[in-house]
């Protein structure tokens, strides 16, 4: 049985390698978010001009391709904004930017607000210059106005990990599907519409075998066990994770401890994309690192994770929380 498995797993791999390469042409993936016309105004809540040109750059950038017009408001209360943080820790941990869709919705479910967010500690810990901090501001804008991520190896400024790219023509495409979604779509997006953070970290760890391979490489601490206590923690939205303990049953790599605490991207009112919270007496395997305050967390918040299922000839099967691909426990560490 576990030989099918890995069997299994290889194919994926390889499927998953074919449409990295293409993905590049095919337009860039959508989330459920759209404002009602193909337009929007933000507040800049930035205040430094270094930022406030950053911001600019980014708006000027989308506006040329003519698929999206961004403006910019003077009223403080409008509800998309752009903005900056300087954050270490919770959900911010390794993040570069983060995208908070669903700030508001109008009756159709179209989204009135989102914010916009790059995190200048982070930004400078790597190094980025003013090309890079500006194409992580395109991507965060491409979030708010409805695009998902590209595939990992893609040329794309939603590249999950995106540094180096700035706006492409699959972008483009991307963001014009999202402006033609039909009307009777849109009853859709009003029953999905709930806000959601989406997190950009400083690594993306591809959501198949070799992924999970980097992140078993990367992550200091890899444990089993059972989730104990769940506490969130809502400082909206510029802190929104939990804090998980965990009952360790097996210690795979790293720290011995009988319990260890870590936290998690999210909480159960406004979810991480790509993840979920996890819950007390759930059954999992996290890997995790440890934050500049000594703090374990799970790292990439969903690419991290992974919830027992079932078992079956004998093999406990984990189901990964960012793709929902099936894991042998032995395949986890
Ligand atoms: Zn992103």
């Amino acid at each position: 049985m576990k030989k099918t498995i890995t069997l299994f797993t290889c194919c994926l791999v390889l499927l998953s390698g074919v449409s990295a390469g293409a993905a590049t042409k095919s337009p860039t993936p959508v989330n459920k978010y759209r404002y009602a016309k193909k337009k929007a105004s933000y507040y800049t809540k930035s205040t430094s001009k270094y930022y406030r040109t950053i911001w600019n750059d980014s708006r000027k950038a989308w506006n040329k391709s003519k698929v999206f017009k961004w403006s910019t408001t003077k009223n403080k209360k409008s509800r998309s904004y752009a903005t900056t943080v300087s954050r270490t820790t919770g959900v911010w941990t390794n993040a570069t930017g983060m995208a908070y869709n669903g700030k508001g919705f109008d009756s159709k479910g179209n989204q009135t607000g989102a914010g916009m967010y790059l995190n200048r500690a982070i930004l400078k810990k790597y190094q980025y210059n003013k090309k890079q901090r500006t194409n992580v501001a395109i991507h965060e804008m491409g979030h708010a106005l409805g695009l998902s991520h590209n595939n990992a190896g893609s040329v794309s400024v939603m590249n999950p990990a995106n540094r180096r790219y700035a706006l492409r023509n699959c972008d483009i495409k991307g963001a014009k599907k999202v402006y033609s979604t039909p009307a009777a779509t849109r009853a859709t997006l009003a029953s999905a519409a709930k806000p959601t953070l989406t997190v950009d970290h400083i690594h993306d760890y591809s959501n198949n075998i070799y992924g999970v391979e980097k992140i078993k490489q990367d992550a200091g601490t890899i444990v089993e066990g059972t989730i104990t206590k769940s506490v969130a923690h809502h400082t909206a939205p510029q802190n929104y994770y939990t804090t998980q303990t965990i009952k360790v049953s097996e210690h795979f790599k790293g720290a011995k401890n009988q319990t260890l605490t870590f936290t998690q991207g999210g909480t159960t009112e406004m979810a991480v994309a790509d993840s979920e919270v996890l819950h007390p007496g759930e059954d999992v395997v996290v890997m995790l690192a440890k934050n500049p305050n000594g703090q374990y967390y799970v790292i990439n918040d969903g690419q991290g994770m992974f919830i027992d299922t079932h078992t079956s000839n004998g093999n406990e099967l984990f189901e990964h929380v960012s793709d929902h691909g099936i894991y042998t426990e032995g395949m986890l560490h």
